[in-house]
């Protein structure tokens, strides 16, 4: 049998001398032409894939649905994370049809917990196009897939070869750690012409017919053999040839340029506890339907200027009190709760959270000696007030006192679960 890896190095040393000049990665990959040298990596990998996949709930059907939504989801996240909440939205949402018809705030409730929140506005956005413009069916051709909102090169080509078997590249960052090593590819695999380059390749690796097979399993294979810190190589089924292994570079591989360090940002929130006939209840509002962690709900908060060690917040203080006094309330004074940590892509939030207990009686007793009925400007759980958002832009802001139980109906961010789930947790036990 031809060594593809030597077959390949003779003819790229001689086209080397050819041209006068080293070739890019790119053009040594081009210049493997053997039929044997390209049907090695597929053929290896294929037959590894159908010996060893995982049986993950998206595989059973090739219904495309399943499969775009699995992709979104596991986008910036672990399969294991995504399994429970994958059969949670399908079983909420069993077709595209009933996910475009949903209450938006159902579709980002059943996100909650995953992140990344515009992924699920998008994939709703996304279904009332495929509703509106095809009937209700994942369409099958590359121009209509690609026009779907929050659907990029990676979803597309994933959609189009998983279930409708394309020979399209779906080049995601374990797929370029795997042709990075396997090819001894050592661009920048964060620069997008790298991506490009991936995607270019792959059509020429995929067997006839085994579209769906061949990127699935290319996936795999950076999931779970050709994985970032340790790669597995003594069990990779693609290990005889892969040059990375061979040049003993499969450690320094991929090349990425760090990405930039979430800026820091500190916060001071308040949970406040309803008393009266709010008793048991806390204040939430609702962030800005536009921005970041759009629609959902979360403690009052505001930005700090003091380093998280700083002892004296009292200009803070002030800034939330003034939030609370606009709503007409009154409370006792602030105790330290707890501090907790947040990373989204681009800002790192350090929150310090402070408690405070309402205190109506104190404005009620002022109303009556002033001789002007009392009333709270804050709601109830369902009623909605208006208050100029954080930001300024004047946008309405809703504000809910909630109890536990209101949890299973609103979405939260972690961050903000976390502390709520905290808090009533020890609200039970006390
Ligand atoms: S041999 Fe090692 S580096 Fe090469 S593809 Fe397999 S696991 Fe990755």
């Amino acid at each position: 049998m031809t060594d593809p890896i030597k077959a390949h190095g003779k003819e790229a040393n001689e086209t080397d001398e050819a041209i006068g000049r080293e070739r890019t990665a790119w053009e040594r990959i081009d210049a493997i032409e053997t039929d044997e040298s390209k049907a090695y990596f597929s053929r290896e990998l294929l037959i590894w894939y159908d010996r060893s996949k995982r049986d993950l709930p998206w595989r059973r059907h090739r219904d495309p649905y399943f499969i775009w939504v699995s992709e979104i989801m596991l986008q910036q996240t672990r399969v294991d994370t995504v399994i429970p909440y994958f059969h949670r939205f399908i079983e909420r949402f069993p077709t595209i049809r009933e996910l475009a018809e949903a209450p938006q705030e159902d579709v980002v409730k059943m996100w909650e917990g995953l992140g990344y929140y515009s992924r699920a506005r998008n994939l709703q956005a996304a279904a009332q196009q495929i509703v509106e413009l095809h009937d209700g069916q994942m369409p099958s051709e590359r121009e209509h897939v690609f026009a779907l909102k929050g659907v990029g090169p990676y979803t597309a080509g994933a959609i189009l070869s998983i279930a409708f078997n394309r020979p399209e590249p779906a080049v995601d960052g374990n797929v370029m750690r795997v042709l990075s090593r396997y090819f001894l590819i050592e661009d920048d695999i964060a620069k997008p012409k790298t991506r490009i380059g991936m995607e270019k390749i792959i059509p020429g690796l995929i067997p006839e017919g085994r579209a769906s097979d061949f990127n699935q399993a290319l996936m795999e294979l950076g999931a779970l053999i050709c994985t970032p810190k340790s790669p597995h190589c003594l069990i990779c089924p693609v290990m005889e040839h892969c040059r990375g292994r061979i040049e003993g570079m499969e450690r320094d591989l991929p090349v990425k340029t760090k990405a930039k360090k979430p800026r820091p940002e500190q916060r001071l929130a308040v949970l406040l506890e309803g008393a009266g006939e709010r008793e048991g209840r806390v204040l939430v509002r609702r962030r800005p339907r536009t921005g970041l962690l759009a629609g959902m709900w979360e403690l009052p908060h505001i930005a700090a200027d003091s380093a998280p060690e700083a002892q004296d917040l009292g200009l803070e203080v002030g800034q939330l009190e003034e939030l609370l006094e606009d709503l007409g309330l009154s409370w006792s004074p602030m105790s330290p709760y707890m501090t907790a940590e947040h990373t989204f892509s681009h800002i790192h939030w350090t929150m310090r959270v402070l408690t405070a207990r309402e205190q109506p009686e104190v404005l009620a007793q002022l109303a009556a000696e002033s001789g002007v009925p009392y009333e709270v400007a804050v709601p109830e759980a369902a009623a909605e007030a208006l208050e100029a958002d954080e930001a300024g832009t004047g946008a309405e802001v809703e504000w809910r006192w909630i109890a536990e139980a209101d949890m299973r109906e609103i979405a939260f961010p972690n961050l903000f679960l976390n502390i709520l789930n905290r808090y009533f947790g020890e609200a039970k036990q006390s």
